[in-house]
């Protein structure tokens, strides 16, 4: 997708914090974080958000990657949260699905 940010981000035409990458997941930090560690997870083919659909196999990788990350970030010990938003009530920016990985604090026991 041409104009899309996510889509510019993964092929290195717009700078990102990159944590991870392998064929079909990319992970970078969020620009604005709310949290210590706040890494956003993103599948390279572009699907706009869980109600487009990524097929089980990317799904895994992006789950896979997740857990990965939270390794690496030193979050698996105390935990983390894994959220993704989808449309305007679910406050979705970035019409690129991805998944946003938050931890490095204790977060809100509320959702929204
Ligand atoms: P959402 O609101 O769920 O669509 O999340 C989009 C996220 O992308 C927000 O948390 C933004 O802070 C983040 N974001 C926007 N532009 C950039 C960028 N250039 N680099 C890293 N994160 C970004």
């Amino acid at each position: 997708m041409d104009d899309c940010l996510f889509c510019k981000i993964i092929k290195g035409d717009i700078p990102s914090a990159r944590v991870f990458e392998n064929d079909d997941v990319f992970a970078f930090r969020d620009i604005n974080p709310q949290a210590p560690v706040h890494i956003l997870i993103v599948p390279k083919k572009h699907v706009a958000n869980v109600l487009e659909g990524a097929d089980a196999g990317i799904m895994d990788g992006v789950m896979r990657a997740a857990a990965q990350i939270a390794r690496e970030q030193g979050l698996a010990e105390n935990g983390f949260r894994l959220i993704t938003n989808c449309g305007r009530d679910g406050a979705q920016s970035v019409n690129h699905l991805h998944f946003h990985l938050l931890g490095g604090r204790q977060l809100s026991e509320t959702m929204a």
